[in-house]
């Protein structure tokens, strides 16, 4: 944790993003790091958990990350909490609670409090579209044509529950090359 907080401390002596650090350790040992980089790379998701994971993973050859633990200055964000539970990550241990990153302007509460609302009554709604412009023929992942004028002979239910089909065949595939657990 220790070193954790020191990346956090670096970050902002750095002015690469937000005072935010995270380590990953298994077996005892430091097997990643990740300083919060959002401003200094333009990118939103450059947060210091996901960092320390994406590095953790590729010093692995891994997309999973059993039996390692999350060290992280502050509680984690919707953002990384589901990073974390997508790397199957055993713990996690933080340092500042999130409320205290908001008091300083870091503020993540209201995503937790978007999750919670129906999707159509979110800030950014998320509507679903039934994908009825699809033909039987063309319907497999991986050919979705680009244009919509497709003209559908199938009924909107029916083109979604081929959707599902199609999707929940191609993830058995994956999971079955993978040896994995794909939710
Ligand atoms: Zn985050």
């Amino acid at each position: 944790m220790e070193r954790a907080i020191q990346l956090a401390i670096e970050s902002v002596r750095s002015r690469q993003g937000g005072p935010f650090g995270a380590v990953i350790v298994k077996d005892g040992g430091i097997l990643a790091e990740g300083v919060n980089q959002v401003t200094g790379t333009n990118d939103p998701t450059a947060h210091a958990e996901v960092l320390a994971i994406r590095q953790a993973c590729r010093t692995l050859g891994l997309f999973e990350l059993k039996r390692c633990e999350l060290y992280t200055s502050c509680e984690p964000c919707p953002m990384c909490l589901g990073a974390i539970y997508w790397t199957r990550l055993s713990r996690v241990y933080y340092a500042s609670f999130a409320a205290d990153a908001s008091k300083v302007g870091f503020d993540d509460s209201f995503i937790y409090r978007e999750i919670a609302q129906p999707k159509t009554q979110r800030e950014i709604p998320m509507i679903q579209i039934i994908w009825s412009v699809f033909s039987r023929s063309r319907l497999d992942v991986g050919s979705i044509p680009k244009s919509s004028s497709v003209k559908s002979t199938l009924s909107s239910g029916e083109s979604l529950r081929i959707l599902r089909q199609s999707i929940t065949t191609t993830a058995t595939g994956w999971r079955r090359r993978n040896g994995a657990n794909l939710r």
